[in-house]
């Protein structure tokens, strides 16, 4: 009997190991794919950024072509002004003159606002670039290591799935449908090490009686607590 519960304590451990290998198959593509994320939103704001600068540039052309209209019209209307005789007519287009030149002078003003939000995204595109072509080497770097642990991880699963395909063929069939039935009920876990008459996975105490029963190792014996498999290791005596 010891034998047997050493096999399954050691069938346990496979299984631990396999089912940490297969979470480390879905959580790590998972870790890879929020990077690639992160790297895909970095762009798409840079993207925008570039928007923005030619939407400016062309609110800064509309702007320049205003202001050369406005000119235009201001030297037309001052060459108008000398011919100009009634006075009422003169102050009029005086008046309009001032007008075009107050809205040039808006527009002038704009031109500065746009100049300076250009200065400042053209910074921020600048650093943004830099972000980007760190961010884009790692990212390739974390894309080679991905499928190099990937690789890694499936070879290791399948190397232990042998070695478990092979284990449970000396295992008393009884006794393994006792260790999948228990597992499936207790988070994974159907086997615990009882130390000092503790119950490794529950954390609660073994009777006396049952424990020194349990160091016999002639049968099976099982927490009356969680109802796991229990074994003793003689490693426990010498402590
Ligand atoms: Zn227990």
């Amino acid at each position: 009997m010891k034998e047997q519960i050493d096999l399954l304590v050691e069938l346990q451990e496979k299984d631990k190991a396999l089912c940490a290998l297969r979470w480390q198959v879905r959580e790590g593509p998972e870790r890879l794919r929020e990077f690639e994320k992160e790297f895909e939103d970095l762009e798409q704001d840079a993207r925008s950024d570039k928007e923005r600068i030619q939407d400016l540039k062309k609110d800064q052309r509309q702007y320049e072509a205003k202001i050369e209209d406005g000119l235009a019209d201001i030297r037309k209307s001052r060459g108008r002004l000398m011919s100009i005789k009634h006075n009422k007519e003169y102050q009029a287009l005086s008046k309009e003159i001032e007008e075009a030149e107050k809205a040039n002078t808006d527009c002038d003003d704009k031109i500065l606002i746009c100049m300076e939000k250009l200065e400042e995204l053209n910074k921020e595109v600048a650093a943004r670039k830099q972000g980007l072509s760190a961010m884009r080497e790692r990212l390739e770097k974390e894309r080679t290591a991905a499928t190099k642990e990937l690789a890694r991880v499936h070879e290791k699963l399948s190397n232990i799935e042998k070695s478990r395909d092979n284990l449970i063929k000396t295992l008393d069939p009884r006794l393994l449908a006792k260790y999948e039935q228990i597992k499936g009920g207790s988070e994974g876990i159907a086997v615990a090490l009882v130390s000092n008459a503790t119950c490794s996975e529950c954390h609660l105490s073994i009777p006396a009686q049952m424990y020194n029963e349990l160091q016999k190792q002639d049968k099976l014996r099982f927490c009356p607590h969680c109802q796991r498999i229990i074994y003793w290791k003689a490693s426990e005596a010498a402590a």
